[in-house]
């Protein structure tokens, strides 16, 4: 990751109480135009961000696969998804289907991804904080402060 990248996470570590007691007030009192302000910073952020320097979601936490995602990915591999989710995939405590093992295994050195027009839904989506509702994935995105760079900037900048 490069250096710039890894500021920004570094800067959330730190902060965490900061950032700790920020999310508990969004969360007992969202105010109505949360949607707007983030979507405004994650566009912000990304136009800054390229993630082919990054790729921390991919290198450190798995998306879930619902089945339409291992249907999608085992036709990308030709192979049976039964096949695709014994030789990838486990169940974690959730009960959700997940990678047995990070980095992700279809994560190239260059921070590509082999399987890109394949790649599950919860990868298309990360790092969540151009949707709808916000107020209700707020655990998650304190939680993602500590994963992505891009989000770690957003909240700091939401903060500041
Ligand atoms: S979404 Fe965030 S963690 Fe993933 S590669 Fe992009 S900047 Fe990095
Ligand atoms: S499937 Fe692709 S985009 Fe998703 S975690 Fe793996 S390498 Fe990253």
């Amino acid at each position: 990751m490069k250096a710039e990248l890894r500021k920004y996470l570094n800067t959330a570590k730190s902060k965490r109480k900061e950032y700790n007691k920020f999310f508990r007030k969004l969360k007992q009192r969202p105010p109505k135009d949360l949607d707007r302000r983030f979507h405004a910073l994650h566009e912000e952020a990304f136009e800054e961000i390229d993630c082919l320097d990054c790729a921390n979601c991919c290198k450190t936490t798995s998306p879930i696969f619902y089945d339409k995602d291992v249907e999608r990915m085992a036709a990308h591999f030709k192979m049976k998804p039964a096949d695709f989710f014994d030789q990838y995939l486990k169940i974690d405590e959730d009960g959700d289907q997940v990678l047995q093992s990070s980095p992700c295994p279809f994560l190239l050195e260059d921070n590509k991804c082999m399987a890109y027009s394949a790649r599950p839904k919860a990868c298309r989506e990360y790092p969540h904080t151009n949707r709808k509702r916000m107020h209700q994935i707020l655990d998650l995105t304190a939680k993602n402060t500590r994963v992505c760079p891009a989000v770690a900037k957003m909240v700091d900048q939401m903060i500041n």
